[in-house]
């Protein structure tokens, strides 16, 4: 059983994964408006990975026998200048989430639950992932500038991205 201050804390945390699906969703179309399949797909995929740590989430309060309140999720932006802005956004928006973790770990650690802590350790490793891709990207986008083709050709690889089930989904 966790505490009610768990709870809550962890029900919050929900609603941060659910809104960042949310924002990456928004991502995903605006960048179909603008021809930019490859950019969509990499955004769609992480729409569907962030309702997945939702749900890793979801699944542990359920375990724990306490209850999933779900929140509302806030307005996201509709469109944006450039795919270099979008993904300096993306990478604000990550580092937001790495210190939600943070802070949500703080307080497993001083209501010494450990069962939580535990489950939160996938999170702490996934968010030096997320925030490490998408520095490269803007790093690759950056390089090229201005240059058509240059877009043109990190499109492409961006469509690459396949969706993969997060590993505590996979049993
Ligand atoms: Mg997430």
């Amino acid at each position: 059983m966790i505490t009610k201050k768990m709870q809550d804390a962890i029900n919050t945390q929900i609603n941060a994964e659910l809104c960042s699906a949310y924002l990456y969703l928004s991502m995903s179309m605006d960048a179909e408006t603008k021809g930019l399949k490859g950019v969509a797909n990499w955004m769609y995929v992480q729409w569907l990975e962030e309702q997945e740590h939702a749900r890793i989430l979801e699944n542990y309060i359920n375990a724990q026998g306490a209850k999933v309140e779900l929140l509302p999720i806030t307005e996201v932006p509709k469109t944006w200048k450039n795919t270099l802005e979008m993904f300096r956004d993306a990478l604000y928006h990550e580092k937001e989430v790495t210190e939600n973790i943070n802070k949500l770990t703080s307080t497993a650690w001083h209501e010494k639950d450990f069962a939580t802590i535990s489950r939160l350790e996938w999170f702490i490793t996934e968010q030096v992932e997320e925030e490490d891709s998408i520095n490269y990207i803007i790093d690759q986008l950056e390089l090229v500038g201005n240059e058509k083709f240059g877009l043109y050709y990190i499109d492409q690889k961006l469509g690459e991205r396949r969706y993969k089930m997060a590993e505590p989904l996979e049993d």
